[in-house]
C-alpha cells in the first residue's frame, strides 16, 4: 500500500442494514457462506473482476481497523514516536522498531470513522511505508 487511495481501490465494502438474518446459527452460517460464493461468482462472471474465493469475507456486525503492533521485519514491539492530530478527523503517527539492531520505522495516517454515518469513501487507516497491512476485525 503506497498511499491511501490504493487502500480504497483494493478493498470493496458493501454494507446492508436492517436485515433479519436467521436466528439459528447453522442456518445463518450457511447463508453467509452462500453469499460469499455467489458474490465472488458475480464479480468474476458478470464483471470480469478476478477475485480469489479466500479474499471474500462476509460477516455480520461492525468492523474496526487494526494496525499491527509488531515490526514487519523482525517481529519486535513497535514504539510510537509521535502522534499529531490533523484538521480532518484523524491523526498522523510515526513508529520505530524497539529492537536496537533493527532499522525499521514507518508512518501511519489514522481516521476516526463514525461507522453509522461515515462517508462511503472514507479511509480508516493506512500505513504509509506499505510494510504493514491493516487488518479489519469485527467488534
Ligand atoms: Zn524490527
Amino acid at each position: 500500500m503506497e498511499n491511501t487511495d490504493e487502500t480504497a481501490a483494493h478493498r470493496l465494502t458493501i454494507t446492508v442494514d436492517g436485515v433479519d438474518l436467521p436466528v439459528d446459527e447453522d442456518v445463518r452460517q450457511v447463508l453467509l457462506e452462500n453469499l460469499r460464493t455467489e458474490f465472488r461468482d458475480l464479480l468474476v462472471k458478470n464483471h470480469g473482476v478476478e477475485v480469489d474465493q479466500d479474499d471474500v469475507t462476509v460477516a455480520t456486525g461492525y468492523r474496526y481497523v487494526q494496525v499491527a503492533a509488531e515490526c514487519p521485519l523482525c517481529g519486535e514491539r513497535l514504539d510510537l514516536l509521535s502522534v499529531h492530530l490533523d484538521n480532518e478527523n484523524g491523526a498522523y503517527a510515526s513508529a520505530r522498531c524497539s529492537d536496537e539492531d533493527c532499522e525499521w520505522s514507518g508512518d501511519a495516517v489514522y481516521r476516526i470513522i463514525d461507522l453509522e454515518g461515515g462517508e462511503s469513501n472514507a479511509i480508516e487507516s493506512s500505513v504509509l511505508t506499505g510494510d504493514i497491512t491493516p487488518s479489519y476485525d469485527p467488534y
